[in-house]
Parts: structure tokens; C-alpha cells; sequence
């Protein structure tokens, strides 16, 4: 697949490293992962520590997808919030996801474990486009002290300053338990880290279809038939090609980033080097990289085909939240398809063997590794804590094969719209 999208500054800085598996006579595992992203390599790494042999096909090359392209913002939690959470599924369920979200960051343990050399910084702050969005964020800030000694710091509009050189911001909460990374880098890491566990990893082999025939359950790809006793299927935005039925619980949305040249004044725009999200719908997000360049990501487009001038696209909004260098030099631009719920949960489940975990809703750097390792667990047929990220209420998008897109269109250009008029 030619990808137009692929002139990345992650893409630019990978490490190198070449999968070692050469498709030979042994076409028969216990697990075979499909998608070679956060979520496929976390699944076959775990499984492969649990002591399973483990294929994982991947249509292109590690990191291809969402994974290699992405803010690098490591964001504890959902898309909903704590308080949020607890008031929809009740005070035990909260905790437990709380644990499993918040608390538990499987990333560092990954990136500590295994070495693994990715640029982590620690830091999230999130930033209050109004000062309605300042008040539910301190509101939300205390009752995570409150209820769970989760400790972050409120930061008053006057002091912003100490993050953050933009006037724009309201204030912000500064969570010290967030972070930020090189996503290319950690996957390639995991990557390796999996090969060595004895992960077998096909590169540039398309799965097309999942069967459970006489011969068994396995995956008719490119070129062959792989027989597996259990199938992670991990392709996120492309779920629906493998796998129609699934494909209606998400629409793709496209986002894109761009990175400036190294600047001599990186430290003054972001001082605590901390990652920053701001609270608007369609929302601005960014972060300074290991060599003093900008990321930033900004502006969502609901038609699949991309601006013809990616950085021409994206400049305009990293000019409004840093006025001082609107002309600095643009790099690299990209972009890649955000894969949304209905209700901006993921949707997280098992169909007989066959497991499967998509839609993170553009929340998925953190949490994507905790569930390839739940479904690992599950695979090894400890359930309780996959049940509970499986038992995640989720729905179809309405309208069908042909209505789906343009209906979920409509509703997230509404939002837009009113983002905008404030
Ligand atoms: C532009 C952008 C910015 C984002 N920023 C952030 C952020 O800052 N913080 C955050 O938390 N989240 C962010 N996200 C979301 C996050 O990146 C994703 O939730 C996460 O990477 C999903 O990982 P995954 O492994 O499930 O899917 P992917 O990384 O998309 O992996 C799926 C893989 O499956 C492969 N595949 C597909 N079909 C087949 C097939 N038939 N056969 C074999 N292989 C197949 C693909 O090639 C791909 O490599 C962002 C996403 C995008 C697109």
C-alpha cells in the first residue's frame, strides 16, 4: 500500500530493525495476532511470556498504523472521566477501571523492562479552552484526589506561564503521571521485545479472512493458511475489513501532525516540557520531541482523502496557540485514521476464539498495551480483568453499510460547530 500519509518524523527517526521470520513449513500456532500495533504486539508479547507460540501477520510494517503515527501523548485514563465513569457503572466498577486505567501504567513497565529506547518524558497538562472547561476540570481534578488519592495540580490561568507561553488557556490540571513518547520507537521496541519472547512477526502479509472450518480456527493471509487455537484480531481502523460485523462499531476519522524544524526557543514555548491537550472538541494537542522540535496536532477532517498540503493544513491552528512562531519551518506532516466509538469507549470483546480489541477513540497510546495483556490473560483463561474492559457498554454506529459514515459525520460536524461558535 502507497501511503501519502507516511512523511512522518517518527517514520524519519525509527530505529532500525528487521523482523527475522521467514514463513517456512510451520504454519500452525497457538495464538495469531493480527495488526502489528500497540494493541497486536502487547497481545503477543504477553502471550508469548505465558508460554504460547505466537504469529503475528502484519499487513504492512510494525507500527504502520495509528501506532507509529500518533501525538505520543500518554494520557492516564478513558475518554470519560473517573467521576464519570463511577456515576454510569456504580463505585466497584469504578475502581476496578480506575486501577486498570489510571493506576496501572503498562507502558513504563514495558519501557523498563525491556530497555526500550523511545524518548518517554514525563508530564501531561491538560489545558481549559474556556472557563467552563477549567471548572469541570478542577472539579474532576479533586474528586480523583478525593476518592482516589490520584494526585494532579490544578494550574490557575496567571500561572499557566510555568507550562505553557500561549495566552489562550484558562488554566489546566498538570498530571505528573502522564507523559509522552516516541510511539514509532516504543512499538518497534515492543516489536523486538516479542521476537525475542519467540513471537514469529510477518511483515507485508495481509490477512483477509478469519476462518473456523473443519480444519480448525486460522487465518487465510497473502500467502497461506495459519492455523491458531486463538485469534487477537488488533487491526483497529481496518477491523471492518477483516471482520464486517465489527467494522460498525467505529467510524475512522482522520487527524493530522506536523513538526517544526528544531527551535532555538522550544524551552520557552513549553517550559515544563510537559505534553499539553486542550479541552476543545476538535482538539489541538502538542509537544516538544527529543530534538526541540514541535509536534502538533490539530484540526480533524471527515473525509478520507487528506489536504493536498498537510503542514499548509495544520499551520493555522499552531499559530493561534503559539503566535511567535506561526512562519517557523514546517518539516514533516502526516496523518492517520483515528478509530471512534459511538460513546468514545473502546470496544473490547470476544466472539468464541476469537478476541478483539478496537476503538480507543484517539485515547489509545496508555491503553492499548493493558488491553493486549488482558487479552493475553484471557487467552491463558484468566478473565476477570479482560471481562471488565470487554463488559464496556458499546453500540453499532446507525445507518448501514452506506449511511454509517455520513450520519457519524454529521454528528461530530455538529460538535465541531459548536466548539467553534464557543
Ligand atoms: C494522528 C493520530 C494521533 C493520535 N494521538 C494520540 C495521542 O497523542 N495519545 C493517545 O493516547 N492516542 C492517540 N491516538 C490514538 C492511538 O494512536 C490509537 O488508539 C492506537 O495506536 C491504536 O493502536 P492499535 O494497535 O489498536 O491499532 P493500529 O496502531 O492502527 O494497528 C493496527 C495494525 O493492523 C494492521 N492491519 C490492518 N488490517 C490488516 C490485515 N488485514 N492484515 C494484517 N494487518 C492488518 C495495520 O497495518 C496496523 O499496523 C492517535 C491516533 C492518530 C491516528
Amino acid at each position: 500500500m502507497t501511503d501519502p500519509l507516511a512523511n512522518s518524523y517518527y517514520a524519519a527517526t525509527a530505529h532500525r530493525w528487521r523482523s527475522a521470520y521467514d514463513m517456512g513449513e510451520e504454519l500452525s500456532f497457538d495464538v495469531a495476532v493480527i495488526g502489528g500495533g500497540f494493541t497486536g504486539l502487547s497481545a503477543a508479547l504477553a502471550c508469548a511470556e505465558r508460554g504460547f507460540s505466537v504469529v503475528l501477520v502484519e499487513r504492512e510494517h510494525i507500527g504502520f498504523g495509528a501506532s507509529g503515527r500518533n501525538g505520543g501523548q500518554l494520557i492516564p485514563g478513558l475518554r470519560w472521566t473517573a467521576s464519570e465513569l463511577e456515576s454510569e457503572f456504580g463505585r466497584d466498577r469504578a475502581d476496578a477501571l480506575f486501577d486498570l486505567c489510571w493506576r496501572s501504567n503498562r507502558v513504563e513497565a514495558r519501557i523498563a523492562k525491556h530497555g526500550i529506547d523511545c524518548d518517554l518524558k514525563p508530564g501531561h497538562l491538560e489545558a481549559a479552552w474556556t472557563p467552563k472547561d477549567f471548572d469541570a476540570m478542577q472539579r474532576e481534578a479533586a474528586f480523583l484526589d478525593k476518592r482516589f488519592g490520584y494526585q494532579s495540580h490544578i494550574v490557575a490561568k496567571q500561572d499557566m506561564a510555568v507550562h505553557i507561553a500561549s495566552p489562550l488557556y484558562h488554566g489546566g490540571v498538570h498530571d505528573p503521571q502522564g507523559g509522552h513518547f516516541h510511539p514509532l520507537n516504543y512499538a518497534i521496541g515492543l516489536a523486538q521485545a516479542a521476537q525475542r519472547a519467540g513471537v514469529c512477526i510477518l511483515e507485508n502479509e495481509r490477512v483477509y479472512r478469519i476462518t473456523d472450518n473443519r480444519a480448525g480456527p486460522g487465518l487465510i493471509t497473502d500467502r497461506a493458511h495459519i492455523a491458531a487455537h486463538y485469534i487477537i484480531d488488533a487491526t483497529d481502523s481496518w477491523i471492518g475489513h477483516v471482520e464486517p460485523d465489527l467494522g460498525r462499531y467505529t467510524v475512522p476519522i482522520m487527524n493530522y501532525n506536523i513538526a517544526t524544524a528544531p527551535l532555538a526557543n522550544a524551552d520557552e514555548l513549553l517550559p515544563s516540557d510537559a505534553a499539553v491537550a486542550d479541552s476543545r472538541f476538535v482538539l489541538n494537542y502538542f509537544r516538544l520531541s527529543a530534538d526541540r522540535r514541535l509536534i502538533f496536532g490539530g484540526g480533524e477532517r471527515y473525509s478520507q482523502t487528506p489536504p493536498r498540503d498537510i503542514a499548509a493544513f495544520v499551520r493555522p491552528f499552531m499559530a493561534e496557540v503559539f503566535p511567535q512562531i506561526a512562519d517557523a519551518p514546517i518539516d514533516y506532516g502526516w496523518g492517520g485514521a483515528v478509530a471512534v466509538t459511538m460513546n468514545r469507549l473502546p470496544h473490547i470483546g470476544r466472539r468464541g476464539n476469537v478476541f478483539f480489541a478496537h476503538g480507543f477513540s484517539g485515547h489509545g497510546a496508555l491503553v492499548t498495551t493493558i488491553a493486549g495483556e488482558l487479552i493475553a490473560e484471557a487467552v491463558a483463561g484468566i478473565a476477570e480483568r479482560f471481562d471488565l474492559l470487554a463488559n464496556l457498554p458499546a453500540r453499532p454506529f446507525p445507518g448501514g453499510k452506506w449511511l454509517r459514515r455520513p450520519l457519524a459525520t454529521l454528528g461530530l460536524l455538529y460538535y465541531a460547530l459548536k466548539d467553534r461558535l464557543g
